[in-house]
C-alpha cells in the first residue's frame, strides 16, 4: 500500500500534508550524521525494565525543557502517533486504577478528530472511515463536537457563543454519562486530517474550564502541531493548553527515524510510580520504545528547532503564506472557506460559498484541484472535498511566493 509518488514529482515545493513531518526538509546533513553516529557507536539496546540509554535520558530531558506550556514530569517513548495515543489511554486507566477509581475510565474525543489507527488511536479518532467495518469505536469512548464554527455555527452566533455551545454541550455529555466514568478528554489544538479545523476564540478556555470541573484529565495530541508548524514550538503554546499529558510524534525526529512520544504531568507520574513500584513495573512498553538511534535523530533535530528558531522563522513566512492563498481563495466561486494558522492550511470547495452546499464528493473537485497541483509540479494532500498543505518549515519567501501562483493558477484551471 506504500506510495512512491513523491519521487516522481518534478519540484522543489512538495506541500502535502506528509510534509507534517519533515519539518527539516529531505536532505538535512546534521539528522543524517547523528543517526550515522549513533549506528556506529550503539544501534540498538532496550529502554525497558529499568534499563535504558543516553539519548533516550537525553532526549527525555530536553522534551521536559522544551514543553513550557505547564510542567510536565515524566516521558514515555512510542514508535509512532498511534503508539502514543494508544498508550495515553493505557496510561489514563493505570493512574485511576492507581487512585482507586475503577469507574473513572471513558475518554471523550470530537468527531472530525484524527489520532492514529491502532484499536484504541482509530476509536478515539472522529472519522467514520476508520471505524466502518472495524466494529469501532471501542465502547469506552464518546465522542462531542467538532469546532468547526463556518460548518456548524448557527445563524447569527459569534465564534465565542459557538464555543460557548460546545463546552455546554461537553458538560451535558459528561453529566449525563457521570463524571466518575469519565477519565479523559483528548484534542488535537487544530485538528489535522479531520480538515484543518481551528479552535473558535474562547474554545479551549472554555473546554478547560468544563474537564477541570469534573476532574477529568486532558491529554493534548500534538502529533501535527508540535515543534513550530502554527509558529509556535506547541500548538498548546498558541491556545494557552495546560494539558495533563502531551502525545508527540512526525516532527519529533523531523520524519528521520521512528519515534513518538508522551510527556505525563508529575502528578499522574507520582501516582504511577508509586503504584508500580507496589505492583513490581509498570508493565507496558515496545521492544524499540527510547530507540537510541531515533532518539539521537530526535535530539539533533531538536537542537536545530532551537538554534534556528523555526518557530520565529514559520510565524516570518506564515502570512505571506497564509494571504497569498486566501487572496485567491477570496475571488474564487468554489472555495467555501479557507482556514489556517502558520504553515498549514485548507481549502474547502463548495458551490455559492455555502457551508450547507458542500459538492458532491464524487465530483472529486479535490481531487481535480490536485491533479492541476501536480501538473504544474506541487503536491496537495486531498481530503475529498477539501486539500490540505504544509510545506516544510524551512521554506523559504520565494519558494512561498511560488507556492501561491502555482495555487492560483491550479484554481483558475479547476474552476
Ligand atoms: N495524532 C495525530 C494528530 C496525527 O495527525 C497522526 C497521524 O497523522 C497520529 C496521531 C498518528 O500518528 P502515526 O501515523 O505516527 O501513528
Amino acid at each position: 500500500m506504500a506510495s512512491s509518488s513523491t519521487h516522481q514529482v518534478p519540484s522543489l515545493i512538495r506541500c502535502q500534508l506528509m510534509t507534517l513531518l519533515k519539518n527539516m526538509g529531505g536532505s538535512e546533513p546534521r539528522l543524517v550524521k547523528a543517526a550515522t553516529e549513533q549506528l556506529n557507536k550503539l544501534p540498538f539496546y532496550h529502554s525497558f525494565w529499568n534499563h535504558t540509554t543516553r539519548p533516550s535520558l537525553d532526549l527525555a530531558k530536553e522534551l521536559i525543557s522544551m514543553f513550557t506550556a505547564r510542567e510536565m514530569g515524566k516521558v514515555f517513548f512510542t514508535n509512532s502517533g498511534s503508539e502514543a495515543n494508544d498508550s495515553q489511554v493505557k496510561i489514563v486507566w493505570y493512574y485511576n486504577n492507581a487512585l482507586g477509581r475503577p469507574k473513572k475510565k471513558n475518554i471523550i474525543s470530537r468527531t472530525q478528530s484524527y489520532h492514529g489507527t491502532t484499536f484504541i488511536s482509530a476509536s478515539l479518532s472522529g472519522l467514520p472511515t476508520l471505524h466502518q467495518d472495524f466494529d469501532l469505536p471501542g465502547r469506552f469512548v464518546l465522542h462531542t463536537d467538532c469546532p468547526h464554527y463556518w460548518r456548524f455555527h448557527l445563524p447569527g452566533e459569534t465564534e465565542e457563543e459557538f464555543a460557548t455551545r460546545l463546552a455546554d454541550n461537553l458538560e451535558n455529555l459528561i453529566l449525563k454519562q457521570g463524571p466518575e466514568t469519565i477519565a479523559a478528554f483528548i484534542a488535537e489544538p487544530v485538528i489535522g486530517a479531520g480538515g484543518v479545523i481551528l479552535p473558535p476564540k474562547t474554545y479551549f478556555e472554555k473546554i478547560q474550564a468544563v474537564v477541570k470541573k469534573y476532574d477529568i484529565l486532558f491529554i493534548v495530541d500534538e502529533v501535527i502541531t508540535g515543534f513550530g508548524r502554527l509558529g509556535t514550538m506547541f500548538g498548546s503554546d498558541l491556545y494557552n493548553i495546560k494539558p495533563d499529558l502531551v502525545s508527540l510524534a512526525k516532527a519529533l525526529s523531523s520524519a528521520y527515524a521512528p519515534i513518538g512520544a508522551i510527556l505525563v504531568s508529575p502528578e499522574i507520574s507520582d501516582v504511577i510510580h508509586s503504584h508500580s513500584n507496589k505492583l513490581g513495573t509498570f508493565a507496558h512498553g515496545f521492544t524499540y520504545s527510547g530507540h537510541p538511534v531515533s532518539c539521537a535523530v530526535a535530539l539533533e533535530a531538536l537542537k536545530i528547532y532551537r538554534e534556528r528558531d523555526i518557530p520565529g522563522h514559520v510565524t516570518h513566512v506564515a502570512q505571506r503564506f497564509q494571504e497569498g492563498i486566501k487572496a485567491f481563495a477570496a475571488g474564487s466561486p468554489i472555495v467555501g472557506e479557507t482556514r489556517g494558522v502558520g504553515l498549514l492550511i485548507a481549502t474547502e470547495f463548495t458551490d455559492n460559498k455555502s457551508p450547507y452546499e458542500l459538492f458532491p464528493f464524487e465530483w472529486g473537485v479535490g481531487e481535480i484541484f490536485g491533479q492541476e497541483c501536480k501538473k504544474r509540479g506541487m503536491m496537495v494532500k486531498v481530503l475529498g472535498n477539501l486539500i490540505a498543505m504544509s510545506p516544510p518549515l524551512i521554506i523559504t519567501r520565494e519558494e512561498i511566493d511560488k507556492l501561491v501562483s502555482i495555487y492560483g493558477e491550479a484554481l483558475k484551471a479547476t474552476e
